[in-house]
C-alpha cells in the first residue's frame, strides 16, 4: 500500500518534498494512524497547524454542517461565517481590520502590499523592508525574498527589491539598518523553521520602540507562534508590545487552509477597493472552522492549559540535558525545540521515534521540533519523554 502511494508521488508530484516513510489515513485527538494501522502520538500537528488535533467533535461538526450549506461563494457577496470570524478577530484583539486569505505566504504578501500602499498614499519614499537572517516567511516570490535564508531563495533570483536582512536578536544591527527609506521591520517573535530560536526579551521590546521613534511600521509574522501556540493568543503579548501588523495562518482554522493579515491604526485602512483580493480567502468553510478554533483559544482557561502542558513538557525535556550532545532545550508554550550536537542527527532521532510510535518535527540548527496539537494530554507528553529517554540512552557516540 505505502509503496504504491510512494510510486505515484515519485512519478507525478513535482519533486519538492523529502517526505517521511509514512502515509497517514486518519487521527483521533493527538493520535495518528498510518496505512498499516500503526498509531503515533503526534508532536508535529501538520507543522503546528492542527491546533485542535484530529476528529475534534466541534470542529468536525462545524465543517460538516457548513459543507452541507455552502463551501464557497466568493467575496462578491457577504457570508455569515466570515462576518462572524472578522468580528471575533477585531473585537478580541488590538487590531482594527483584517484581510483573509488561504495560507501563511499569502498573509505575508498582503502585509507587504499593505505596507507599500500605506507609504505610497502618504507620498513618503519609504519602501524598504527589514527582516532577519534565518527567518521564514513563505515560498512565494515576495515572501521568499523576506525569508532570510539563501538556501531557499538562491535559485530564484532576481528577488523583490528593497529587502534588507539583519542578524536576528541583534539590536545594534537592526538600528543601523533603519534609514530614510525604511518602511517596516518584519520579524517572527520566535523563529520556527530555523530551529525554534527565542530572541531576548529586550530585543523585541527595543525593536518595537525603534520602529516608534523612526515612524515606521512594525510587523510580526505570527503564522506559527499565533493562535495560542505560546500560551497566549499572540506571542507578542509576552513582550508587552503592540505591532501594527500581524499575520496568522497555520493554527487558525485547525488545518483548513486560511491566512489572516491583521492591522491597527492608520495602516489598517490603507487598502482601497481594488487594491487587493482573493477568490477563496475567508470562504464560509474555512471561516466556520476558524470560528471553532477561536472559541477555544480566546478562552483564558484553554490558554492556561497550553501553558501548563508546555511547562510540563519542558520540565521533562530538561532532564535530557544530562546527555552532553543535547545542546539546548528552548521555546515557549507548546512550541519547543531540542537542539542536538552535530554528532547526533535530528532526522535520525525523528526516525527512531517514529519506530516507537511518536511523530516529531525537525527544524534548522539540528533541532527536534515539538509543536503538538493543543489537545495533547499529560500522559502523551510523559510517553514522549519515556521514548526520548530510552532512545537517547541507546545512542552510542
Ligand atoms: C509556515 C510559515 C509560513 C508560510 O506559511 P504557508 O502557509 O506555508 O505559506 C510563513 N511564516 C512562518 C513563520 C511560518 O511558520
Amino acid at each position: 500500500m505505502l509503496n504504491k502511494i510512494k510510486s505515484s508521488e515519485n512519478n507525478c508530484y513535482m519533486p519538492c518534498f523529502s517526505r517521511l516513510n509514512l502515509c497517514i489515513t486518519h487521527g483521533e485527538g493527538a493520535v495518528l494512524y498510518d496505512t498499516n494501522g500503526k498509531d503515533y502520538i503526534d508532536f508535529l500537528a501538520g507543522i503546528a497547524t492542527n491546533s485542535l488535533g484530529y476528529n475534534h467533535p466541534k470542529l468536525t461538526a462545524a465543517i460538516a454542517s457548513q459543507a452541507s450549506k455552502l463551501i464557497h461563494i466568493s467575496n462578491l457577496v457577504y457570508n455569515e461565517p466570515q462576518s462572524k470570524l472578522v468580528d471575533t478577530l477585531i473585537t478580541n484583539t488590538i487590531f482594527d481590520r483584517v484581510f483573509l486569505s488561504n495560507s501563511g505566504a499569502e498573509a505575508n504578501e498582503c502585509a507587504v502590499k499593505l505596507i507599500r500602499k500605506y507609504f505610497y498614499a502618504r507620498h513618503e519614499e519609504r519602501y524598504k523592508i527589514i527582516t532577519a537572517t534565518g527567518s521564514f516567511h513563505g515560498r512565494t516570490m515576495a515572501t521568499l525574498t523576506l525569508t532570510g535564508q539563501p538556501k531557499y531563495s538562491k535559485p530564484f533570483a532576481p528577488y523583490l527589491p528593497a529587502v534588507e536582512y539583519v542578524p536576528y536578536n541583534d539590536f545594534g544591527a537592526l538600528k543601523a539598518a533603519v534609514d530614510d527609506n525604511t518602511a517596516a521591520i518584519i520579524l517572527e517573535p520566535i523563529q520556527g523553521e530555523s530551529g525554534v530560536i527565542v530572541p531576548n526579551y529586550q530585543y523585541m521590546v527595543d525593536a518595537y520602540a525603534l520602529s516608534r521613534r523612526a515612524g515606521i511600521l512594525f510587523g510580526l509574522d505570527e503564522i506559527q507562534t499565533g493562535i495560542g501556540r505560546t500560551g497566549r493568543m499572540f506571542a507578542f503579548e509576552h513582550y508587552g508590545i503592540t505591532p501594527d501588523i500581524v499575520t496568522l495562518a497555520k493554527g487558525l482554522a485547525g488545518g483548513v487552509p486560511i491566512g489572516a493579515t491583521l492591522a491597527r491604526g492608520p495602516v489598517a485602512t490603507a487598502f482601497e477597493p481594488g487594491d487587493h483580493g482573493s477568490t477563496f480567502g475567508g470562504n464560509p468553510l474555512a471561516s466556520s472552522a476558524a470560528n471553532v478554533v477561536l472559541d477555544y483559544v480566546l478562552d483564558s482557561n484553554f490558554l492556561s492549559e497550553i501553558t501548563a502542558k508546555g511547562e510540563h513538557l519542558r520540565n521533562r525535556l530538561r532532564a535530557l540535558k544530562k546527555y552532553e550532545w543535547v545542546k539546548d532545550i528552548r521555546g515557549m508554550g507548546l512550541m519547543l525545540g531540542i537542539e542536538l550536537d552535530p554528532t547526533v542527527k535530528n532526522t535520525e532521532i525523528q526516525s527512531r521515534l517514529m519506530g516507537h510510535g511518536i511523530l516529531v518535527g525537525t527544524a534548522g540548527n539540528n533541532t527536534v521540533r515539538l509543536v503538538p496539537p493543543y489537545v495533547i494530554t499529560t500522559a502523551q507528553i510523559d510517553r514522549l519523554y519515556e521514548v526520548l529517554e530510552s532512545t537517547f540512552a541507546s545512542i552510542n557516540i
